[in-house]
Parts: C-alpha cells; sequence; structure tokens
C-alpha cells in the first residue's frame, strides 16, 4: 500500500470529483492521503473530508504564504488538533518566495506552530522555500526535534537534508523528482537514509511526469514513488513498502485511524 503523504484534497480542482479522486488511488494501490490545512478559514472542509472518508487524513495549520487570513494561537492549534481525524501540525514553515522582506510574521508563525506541535504530541509538516536558513534556525530554536516531522516537497540541497535529518525529521519527495531538470532533488531523494524517506503529491499541484502540467492526484504518488525507486536502483516494491512504514512510524495513530 502507498501512502500520499501531503495533498491539498479540499481543494476545488479535487474537491468536486473526489469520487473519482478516490477511486485511482484504490486503482493505484493508494491507501491513506493526508490532507494538508492551508488555513482555519477552510479547515472545515478538510476535516469533513477525513471524517467522511477512511483513507483520508487531516493536518491543521495555516500556511506561511497565507495571508489576509486569521493567525492561529498556540492553545487553538491545540484545540483543533484534537479532532480525532487530525495526525500532524501543519502546513507551517518559511516561504520567502513571494516575500523577500522575509518577512518577521512568518517566524512568528512558525514558532507558533512548532509550540503547538509540542504541545500536542504531534508531528510538523514543515514548508520551506528560499529560506532553508532561517527554517532549520527557527526549528532549532524551537525545539521542533521534539515533536518530529516532514520537510515536505523538499527541493533544497543535500546539505539542508542532513540538517533537517540531524534533528530528526523525514524527507518528502513530490512529483518534481520525476523533472528532467530536477539535479538537486534527484542527489537528494539518492541520499536520503531510506528509513526516513516520504512521498507525496502536493496535489493538485505538480503532477508527476506523465501528468506534468495537468491537475495532480494522491493516486499519481505512484508515479513520484516508480522514479525514486529507480533513481535509487530498488524495486518498486521495496520503495513501497519502505516509505508506508516511515509513514507509520512517524504516525502511529494514523495506522489504526485509516483502518476505520
Ligand atoms: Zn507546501
Ligand atoms: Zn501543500
Amino acid at each position: 500500500m502507498l501512502v500520499d503523504s501531503h495533498c491539498h484534497l479540499d481543494f476545488p480542482e479535487l474537491s468536486a470529483r473526489i469520487n473519482q479522486v478516490l477511486d485511482l488511488m484504490q486503482d493505484n494501490g493508494v491507501g491513506c492521503a493526508v490532507c494538508i490545512a492551508v488555513n482555519l478559514e477552510d479547515l472545515p472542509r478538510v476535516l469533513a473530508l477525513a471524517e467522511t472518508w477512511p483513507a483520508i487524513l487531516a493536518t491543521v495549520g495555516v500556511h506561511p504564504e497565507a495571508t489576509h487570513v486569521r493567525e492561529p494561537t498556540v492553545d487553538e492549534l491545540v484545540d483543533l488538533a484534537r479532532h480525532p481525524r487530525v495526525i500532524a501540525i501543519g502546513e507551517t514553515g518559511l516561504d520567502y518566495y513571494w516575500h523577500k522582506d522575509a518577512p518577521e510574521w512568518q517566524r512568528e508563525r512558525f514558532r507558533t506552530h512548532i509550540r503547538a506541535a509540542r504541545v500536542a504530541g504531534k508531528p510538523l509538516v514543515i514548508h520551506t522555500r528560499e529560506a532553508a536558513t532561517d527554517t532549520l534556525r527557527v526549528m532549532q530554536e524551537e525545539g521542533a526535534s521534539d515533536a518530529g516531522g516532514i520537510m515536505h516537497c523538499f527541493t533544497e540541497s543535500w546539505q539542508v537534508a542532513e540538517a533537517a535529518l540531524d534533528q530528526g525529521f523525514y524527507i518528502s519527495m513530490s512529483g518534481i523528482a520525476t523533472f528532467k531538470n530536477a539535479g538537486t532533488v534527484h542527489d537528494v531523494a539518492q541520499r536520503v537514509p531510506l528509513d526516513r524517506l516520504l512521498i507525496e503529491t502536493d496535489s493538485p499541484y505538480l503532477a508527476p511526469v506523465p501528468y506534468r502540467g495537468k491537475t495532480n492526484q494522491p493516486g499519481y504518488v505512484k508515479h513520484v514513488a516508480e522514479e525514486v525507486a529507480r533513481l535509487r536502483g530498488l524495486s518498486y516494491e521495496h520503495l513501497v513498502d519502505a516509505t508506508t512504514t516511515n509513514f507509520f512510524r512517524l504516525f502511529p495513530e494514523a495506522r489504526l485511524k485509516v483502518a476505520q
């Protein structure tokens, strides 16, 4: 069984045809997809999906790029994380791509999430783009290793991966691993210890080859697995087995919840 450790099933591209999306998951052997929250306003839709479908689990958090949204408090995140279908806090992190001034509010929001994850006893789902040094520093300062978690859709260098691994985090590969020009991602996909590797779609974005440019969906995580297996010289079955085992090691409560 495959797991898509990061997707956005509540986005209209996917939620509007959720039955088809779930059918392809089943056809491709994807037994679980984690629907990642990006703000509190849309959280009810994320939770409703996870309440309705046994294969869907949820997270609680506010994306680092989200502006004009309600700012969460530690207590609020901890409280929301008590929902029986929620397994993680995020996605959170730092993204300076559209915010070149490296804003303090992003770092404060990130700190809030790390504190909540530590109190809630749930792993973090961390997004980082053009902000690796600050991301690692805030993680260190806030003791993120106590909560652990995932560096999702990883596109940074091996040095950054190593530093995140040192803090106990898992590294998740997306469809970018199937793109020809993604040399850095290929390098990391080959070097991450097999017992710390995860896979995801980040759908509806970043569809893997042969669907590049189209709407992505959790069923396509199969193509991420195929390419990462090829890059590492492993059989597909071995890679699937390792990444799914890793997922349930990081989220022990997920095994029961998916079976429900
Ligand atoms: Zn992200
Ligand atoms: Zn995401």
